[in-house]
């Protein structure tokens, strides 16, 4: 039997190897159109890649169809243990490669791929698949019995077109997409705090009822607000497929360790805030009229998400109505879809690769099974 996987991303890759492993008797063949394989794990985490989380939990996710397939995450991990490849996780939970490199886990699928012989074809890009019922067909060049789609979604650099393309090939349903873990465009502030960061605590807010609360560090940018706290906030509201953003805003409460008598207290002793604020922070806050109320609750209008060529991960994607649990296709359960490509995102902390390399190593495990 032959199984073609299309895209050489973590999902794909793992699946390729998945299937080896589990059906050695499987012709597998890998498909990518770029040069090389696993352009996203390079450029993941900083380059330090955060491949995964050590609690892959659902509530991460836009969705809690994805608990069974993070059941996987153990599997996954052993079968990169096999390699000898090195891991840690930090206070967070995000675990990364103890090189501090993303090139090292491209190295490690590298030589799985080699060692189960799976045979990949990079310079490939798929434009058509056609499902007759004796085989499948791609790009009227090769034929299999089982495809995987491991496309990816459309953020940073992969194209709509390209995405669009195989969507309407296998004829899909698909949630809209929307660019999330990104910054966000706010109203407008003083341009010195460009480039500065502060640790804070961001709330979101709707009409001025609070939606979501997190802590963490945001850095200003030229029109907007970024940093973890702010990517978890535009995953929450990418999933809200807002067509307008009036009425929401972000506020930041500059201080959130501090209690309300030594706040005043400080006040009093230093009214312009410059010996406890960070210099340029200061003077804008200063230039309210309540200086207390304003380090608690510094406001701005949220504009929207920034754009996909400056976002993480896909939200929205092939609607997961499409698909069996085991991630086949109720149309046609020789074909499987994993990672990006569905409608699954999750925060930052790893969960998106997690989720993709748990997805492929399940599809890879339980092809042809009934789970
Ligand atoms: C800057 C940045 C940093 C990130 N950092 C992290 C992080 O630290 N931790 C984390 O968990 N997630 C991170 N992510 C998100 C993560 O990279 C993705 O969610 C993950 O790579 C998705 O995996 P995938 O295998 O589903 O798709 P992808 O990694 O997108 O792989 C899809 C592959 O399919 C190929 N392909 C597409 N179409 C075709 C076609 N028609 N024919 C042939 N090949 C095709 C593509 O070239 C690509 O190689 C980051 C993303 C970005 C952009």
């Amino acid at each position: 039997m032959r199984v073609i996987v299309i895209g050489s991303g973590p999902c794909g890759l793992i699946t390729a190897i998945s299937l080896k492993k589990f059906h050695p008797y499987m012709d597998v063949i890998l498909l990518e159109k770029d040069h090389d394989i696993g352009s996203r794990i390079k450029i993941s985490g900083n380059g330090r890649c955060n491949f995964i989380n050590k609690k892959l939990d659902s509530s991460k996710y836009s969705t809690t169809f994805v608990s069974h397939i993070l059941t996987y995450s153990n599997e996954v991990l052993n079968l990169l243990d096999e390699t000898g490849f090195n891991y840690y996780f930090d206070s967070e939970g995000r675990g990364y490669p103890t090189s501090e490199s993303s090139l090292t886990l491209i190295k490690v699928f590298k030589d799985l791929i080699s060692q189960y012989g799976v045979e990949l074809r990079n310079d490939y890009l798929v434009i058509s698949i056609n499902l007759k019922l004796d085989k499948i067909i791609i790009n009227n060049d090769l034929k299999c019995d089982r495809l995987v789609v491991a496309c990816g979604g459309i953020s940073y650099q992969n194209d709509r077109l390209n995405y669009n393309r195989i969507v309407s090939e296998l004829n899909l349903k698909v949630v809209p997409l929307t660019p999330s873990l990104a910054p966000l465009s706010v109203s407008s502030f003083p341009k010195r705090l460009e480039n500065k960061k502060v640790k804070c605590q961001v709330s979101l807010l709707y009409n001025d009822k609070i939606l979501k609360t997190e802590r963490g560090e945001v850095l200003f940018k030229k029109d907007g607000l970024s940093g973890i706290v702010i990517f978890n906030t535009s995953s929450f509201l990418a999933r809200l497929h807002l067509n307008s953003y009036n009425g929401y805003q972000i506020s930041l409460n500059l201080l959130p360790n501090i209690s309300e008598e030594k706040l005043k207290s400080l006040i009093q002793k230093n009214p312009l805030l410059d010996h406890i604020l960070l210099k340029d922070l200061a003077d804008y806050v200063y230039s309210f009229a309540n200086s207390a109320n304003t380090i608690r609750d510094l406001r701005f209008d949220v504009r929207g998400i920034y754009d996909f060529k400056n976002s993480q991960v896909t939200s929205g994607g092939v609607s997961l109505d499409e698909l069996n649990r085991n991630l086949s296709l109720k149309k046609d359960s020789r074909v499987y879809l994993g990672g990006e490509f569905i409608d699954v995102d999750g925060e930052c902390g790893g969960y998106n690769i997690g989720f993709a390399l748990c997805s492929g190593y399940m599809i890879g495990k339980e092809m042809d099974s009934e789970k």
